[in-house]
């Protein structure tokens, strides 16, 4: 049973706030959370302010007990360990505008819980995916550095560190975006569900093909018609950037794979691409032939990702394949042709250590690709490494923040330069994934769902469309389902959800 975490709120509601901040102090906190609003007994009981009622609210028998009362313009906060008080925050007449009010009170809560366990936390008060994406904000804005950094240590208390980093990438993404006209375009994600194997940090949405390889071609049907549609949606805009991620596109067979790479020549406008990516991740699912069909049909930037190099880790993690088949697929990618190729690592994979993440890197130093990215473990809880949690046990990674630190030795050495960054729930010890790359050779759709600067139409089990209004300061999003089967019977209605939002949003037909 992992930390019992009981979470009172009354009167506004920060629990989506509060629950990351909080687990991130508390890793593997479980959360028993109640909400009372104006109208409820108990809101009425606490809301005086002049005795201290929240404390009948903590109980004992839980770990660590929040008691928040969050008023318009006030609030009081006490934070119980069985029971006894740890640390309490009051404050008057603040700045009631939410994201100022939130602010306020998530520095509060960190200050008692940094107290409480010893340490800060690198990105500070910031929990959410995209950091950068502030800084970014900021920069464009027209605020100096300076002013940036005095914001990131006071208002979110992030580290230094970090925020030098997220100065550098949100200034290099800029850079770049700024080069090509992505206010007038859009981009188009198509995903791929299937992988040869399922890894064990896996969470998205993958079906190894040995079970579902059958269902590939009613799923490239399926497909054939979403795509068809996607290349109809917005005829007054410049297709920007295409990427077919997944899963595992290469998982397809080769007829499979040069049907897909038809449909979309067909039925997309590719003429204005700047960017055609193809994942190859696995290198078990990569053949000669299919190296050659990515770069006949104008692929511009593969991935082929190890995750490591360990041979043992790869067994571990159910990769499924070798490590000298990973040196294999990227000479073969390279002799094909490909001249802008992505590799992905792992840092905090199960059993491994610094020395493990130094000798990936010595190895992938002789491929020499022109991209890396570095990720740092998220636990998903749909992932084996959690449902299996038993299986793992004793077998954490231990140094994670040492292992980012030769990562970001390495880049800098090698002129890999830091131009995307997101974070993730529950990534060890709090980090973040960095795509690092040769300059001129980033993956500008990395960027632009990143920062969020562009529609982005995607097609496929589990693919989300995120239509931007960059004027209106407004994101719509659109799911897909998930499930295979249920993608494949339903893609109709998949393609109904996108045209009904496209004509009430644009007022036009498609
Ligand atoms: S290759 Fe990627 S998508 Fe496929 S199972 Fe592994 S982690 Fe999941």
């Amino acid at each position: 049973m992992g930390i019992l975490v009981e979470l009172n709120l009354f009167g506004r509601d920060y629990e989506q706030e509060m629950r990351p901040l909080i687990k991130a102090f508390l890793p593997g906190a479980d959360f028993e959370v109640s909400h009372y609003e104006a109208e409820d007994e108990a809101m009425r009981t606490v809301v005086s302010r002049d005795s201290d009622p929240l404390l009948l609210h903590a109980n004992a028998g839980n770990d660590f007990s929040f008691c928040m009362l969050l008023m318009e313009d006030w609030f009081r906060i006490r934070i119980y360990k069985k029971g006894e008080l740890i640390g309490s925050a009051d404050a008057d007449n603040i700045d009631s505008e939410r994201k100022a009010y939130r602010n306020r009170v998530a520095r509060e809560v960190y200050k008692i819980l940094e107290k409480e366990v010893g340490h800060g936390l690198p990105w500070g008060i910031l929990t959410g995916v995209r950091p950068t994406k502030l800084i970014y904000e900021m920069l464009c804005e027209g605020r100096s550095e300076e002013d940036i950094r005095n914001a990131m240590r006071s208002e979110y208390l992030c580290s230094d560190r970090k925020t030098e980093t997220g100065i550098v990438i949100a200034k290099r993404e800029k850079e770049i975006l700024e080069e090509i006209d992505y206010k007038n375009g859009y981009s188009i994600y198509i995903g791929i569900p299937f992988c040869p194997t399922t890894c064990a940090y896996c969470s998205f949405t993958s079906y190894p093909l040995a079970k579902f390889g059958h269902l590939a071609g009613d799923y490239l049907d399926a497909l054939t018609k979403e795509i068809q549609f996607l290349g109809t949606c917005l005829p007054g805009k410049r297709l920007t950037t295409v990427y077919i991620g997944g899963g595992t596109p290469t998982a397809l067979n080769e007829t499979q794979l040069e049907r897909l790479l038809q449909t979309v020549r067909d039925n997309l406008p590719m003429e204005q691409v700047i960017e055609y990516t193809v994942e190859a991740g696995r290198p078990d699912s990569v053949t000669e032939r299919k190296l050659r069909l990515l770069k006949d049909y104008g692929v511009s930037r593969i991935s082929i990702n190890p995750q490591t190099m360990q041979q043992r880790t790869l067994d571990l993690i159910g990769r499924r394949h070798t490590a000298e088949q990973i040196v294999t697929a990227f000479q073969l990618a390279r002799a094909c042709g490909h001249d802008n190729i992505n590799m992905d690592i792992i840092i905090g994979l199960t059993g491994e250590g610094p020395d493990d993440v130094s000798y990936t890197l010595s190895e992938i130093e002789k491929l020499n690709p022109d991209n890396l990215t570095v990720h740092t473990l998220a636990l998903k809880r749909a992932a084996r490494l959690t449902t299996e949690k038993e299986r793992y046990e004793g077998m954490e990674a231990t140094g994670v923040s040492e292992m980012l630190e030769r990562t970001i030795a390495f880049a800098a050495e090698h002129n890999y330069r830091p131009y995307y960054l997101y974070r993730q729930k529950n990534m060890a010890e709090n980090l973040e994934n960095v795509g690092y790359a040769r300059p001129g050779t980033e993956g500008i759709y990395n960027i632009l769902i990143m920062e969020e600067k562009q529609t982005i139409l995607a097609a496929g089990a589990g693919a989300m469309s995120k239509f931007v209004f960059p004027d209106e300061d407004r994101i719509e999003r659109v799911e897909n389902v998930k499930s295979l089967t249920d993608y494949i019977a339903r893609v109709d209605e998949m393609i109904g959800r996108k045209r009904e939002f496209l004509t009430n949003c644009y007022r036009q037909e498609c």
